[in-house]
């Protein structure tokens, strides 16, 4: 196996969507010497996504609980966590954070998880991987009082202003298939400035699939346009994209 070209630092293979070919699937991925970081969304999830990465090298897995499932955590589900943590191929805490779109767990539950799990993964000294969507006022005052040691805003949303906020704090930013969507010139715009050596590439499959096939399932093999775009974008050729990206996972999550 050669070296890997790219990583795709966010993505949920344990999802019943790939029940039918996930072999096929991660075949084709390490065919196109690509890596990937799975990332749980709640106790089972976790254990499935560290269960992939212990079967294959090229694999990596996050552990936590998703806002939307935040009302499961509690200190049981947390010793759990710290358990799993334990294994080489657990890369990050996560994926946690605060989703005030769909509300699916109180936002006070949310905090007290999403804050929680930070302080967890400061003391095991690994990275967050934190999602954010319409909780940006709330996640920044978190950020600001319980400060994660390392991680990233896995798909980024905002303008260049709200770009430096997460970068102040030493945060890396996931770029994922949003960017190809027509109506995001804000996103684009913010890409187009952010520095290169802050930015991850991510899919999170097997939703936010990229043009051009945006609609159908997406998948780790996707993250290629991701790049294609902000080379586009930066004016910079996409093998340049690739390792600096593929520097800044291997830097960030230690692998
Ligand atoms: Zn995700």
């Amino acid at each position: 196996m050669p070296e890997l070209e790219l990583i795709d630092t966010h993505a949920h293979l344990d999802s019943s969507d790939y029940s039918d070919d996930r072999a096929a699937l991660i075949a084709r991925t390490f065919a196109e010497r690509i890596g990937v970081i799975t990332v749980g969304v709640d106790l089972e999830s976790s254990e499935a996504a560290l269960k992939l990465a212990q079967h294959h090298k090229f694999i990596w897995a996050g552990v936590g609980i998703h806002p939307h499932e935040a009302r499961t955590f509690n200190a049981q589900v947390e010793k759990r966590l710290r358990e799993l943590a334990t294994d080489p191929k657990v890369v990050a805490i996560g994926e946690i954070g605060l989703d005030y779109y769909r509300d699916l767990s109180p936002r006070s539950v949310q905090r007290d998880a999403f804050v929680e799990q930070i302080e967890l993964a400061n003391e095991l000294d690994l990275p967050v991987i934190i999602h954010n969507r319409e909780s940006t006022k709330d996640m920044l005052a978190i950020l600001r009082r319980h400060r994660p040691k390392r991680g990233v805003i896995h798909s980024f949303f905002g303008d260049i202003d709200l770009a430096r906020e997460f970068l102040k704090l030493g945060l890396y930013l996931g770029i994922g298939g949003p960017l190809t969507f027509k109506k995001n010139d804000i996103l684009r715009d913010a890409v187009s400035q952010i520095p290169l050596d802050r930015i991850l590439l991510e899919t999170d499959s097997p939703y936010l699939t990229p043009v051009p096939y945006r609609g159908k399932r997406n998948e780790p093999v996707y993250v290629r346009y991701v790049a294609e775009e902000i080379a586009r974008l930066k004016g910079i050729s996409p093998e340049q994209v690739a390792v600096i990206t593929t520097q800044n996972a291997r830097q960030l999550f230690g692998i």
